[in-house]
């Protein structure tokens, strides 16, 4: 059978390795299975381990999906909808719900990485969202006051403020939410598979599940070289989710998104540039992004609309970007380049799914993943000990296909040119 490795990013160069694992071979049998090793499938496992013997089914390695690719912006929002919008789409109760577990989704991520003791996993500097253009201010505002009426800590940034904050004039104000923060992708996710197996979760990697079939009143997987019966099953595979869940895969669009780092910049850039070193993700649809690594670099990216050329257009694009926002940089060039797919559902809502007795499953971060897969873990576990489906936070839906999903797919890098047309204009 082939591998499944990781990408060839930063991330991978830098992290501590991953505990050893191994395939699964021949017929086991476990309380819960959990398909995915990523943010959501380890969280729901560190829930669950104490509890109930839970099994981890990895197609790849640990962090092989979006939770070892990300940019690591660890954000207590979601990309579209403001929680005023969240609570009429799922009315008073469930949204509100939904919206408190946001608030505080990117705490858990710094709970998860203090309790577990994670070295370089993440640091809680707060993440900024920088204003693009001066009528954007009134998001800013809307946002601050909206977050602030839920009991989240946010401030307002005037265009001074968030000049000082960013080390650039490139934007015209902002907000700021404290909480947020980055992490070291891959490394927090190897940190969230340690601490889950240390707890007694068994993890499998090399060990794509091929079906998910009932057999009497358990719930069969097969991989290549193995089954395991279970009682109840966790899909935690979001964006990177295959055949074995047709309806779930069509239910979002896989959308590329392209990230970068620079080699490691000087400490008089690293102090003139985000000196505070929060993470930073502006208003714009074709967002702009940055973060810094441990060892000084920037971390950054893009969604394109014309195919990845690592050696042409695309980190051109992307540095002439980096020294539009921070002229200071002087000159970009980037080691590693890589690439993930984000998971985007026409809603821009995320969707809870039971696919079965006993079978559950959560897709649709819109890119915004590393708090919110984090922080669905408990959700996902208090499913799995039979909670009520209507006290969840997120309404409990079936999966539905996007029609002609194959070109809905296709179609989807185009999005990149509407959004640039509307970060063009202000906001009615
Ligand atoms: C390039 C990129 C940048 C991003 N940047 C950010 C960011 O800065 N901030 C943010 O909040 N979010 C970001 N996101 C989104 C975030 O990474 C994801 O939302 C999050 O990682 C989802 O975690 P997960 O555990 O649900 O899924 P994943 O981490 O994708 O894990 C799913 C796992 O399921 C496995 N799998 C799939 N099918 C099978 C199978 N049949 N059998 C066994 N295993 C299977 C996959 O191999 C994969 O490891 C980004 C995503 C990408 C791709």
């Amino acid at each position: 059978m082939t591998e499944l490795s990781l990408p060839d990013s930063f991330w991978a160069a830098s992290a501590p390795p991953a505990i050893e694992t191994g395939r699964l071979e021949g017929a086991r049998r476990t309380d819960v299975a959990i398909v995915g090793a990523g943010y959501t499938g380890l969280s729901t496992a560190i829930e669950l381990a104490g509890e109930a013997s839970v099994t981890v089914l990895e197609a790849g390695e640990i962090g092989h999906g979006g939770s070892g690719r990300n940019n690591g912006l660890a954000i207590p929002t979601l990309s579209g909808p403001d929680p005023d919008a969240i609570v009429r789409a799922w009315g008073e109760e469930i949204g509100e719900r939904f919206v408190a577990l946001l608030r505080d989704s990117a705490s858990h991520v710094y709970d998860l990485i203090r309790t577990h003791k994670m070295e370089g996993a993440g640091e809680q500097t707060g993440w900024i969202q920088p204003v693009h253009s001066p009528g954007r201010m009134r998001v800013a505002e809307s946002r601050v006051e909206q977050w602030a009426r839920r009991g989240a800590d946010v401030e307002l940034l005037d265009a001074d403020r968030t000049s000082e904050l960013l080390g650039s004039p490139f934007w015209h104000g902002g907000w700021m939410a404290n909480t947020g923060g980055t992490v070291q992708p891959l490394a927090y996710t190897r940190g969230l598979a340690k601490a889950a197996a240390g707890l007694g979760a068994t993890i499998h990697t090399q060990s794509p599940v091929t079906s998910i079939k009932r057999e009497g009143s358990v719930w069969l997987l097969k991989t290549p070289e193995g089954e395991l019966r279970a009682d109840k099953v966790v899909l935690a595979t979001n964006a990177y989710t295959d055949e074995v869940a047709p309806d779930l895969r069509r239910s979002i669009v896989p959308v590329y998104s392209f990230q970068m780092s620079t080699r490691p910049l000087s400490d008089n850039i690293r102090k003139s540039v985000i000196p505070g070193r929060q993470a930073v993700s502006d208003t714009r649809g074709d967002l702009h992004f940055f973060r810094w690594t441990d060892d000084g670099r920037l971390v950054t990216g893009a969604a394109l609309f014309f195919k990845h050329n690592p050696t042409g257009r695309l980190p051109q694009h992307v540095g002439d970007r980096v020294l539009r926002a921070f002229p200071q940089v002087g000159e970009v060039s980037f080691d590693y380049i890589w690439h993930g797919f984000i998971g985007a559902t026409l809603d821009k809502l995320p969707h809870l799914h039971v696919l079965g007795p006993g079978f559950f499953a959560w897709i649709g971060c819109n890119g915004r993943g590393v708090a919110l897969a984090s922080a669905m873990g408990p959700v996902l576990a208090e499913m799995v000990r039979g909670a009520n489906v209507k006290a969840m936070p997120i309404p409990v839906t079936e999966p539905k296909p996007i029609p002609a999903h194959g070109l809905a797919t296709r179609l989807a890098p185009l999005e990149v040119l509407r959004r640039r047309f509307n970060d063009a204009r202000e906001p009615t």
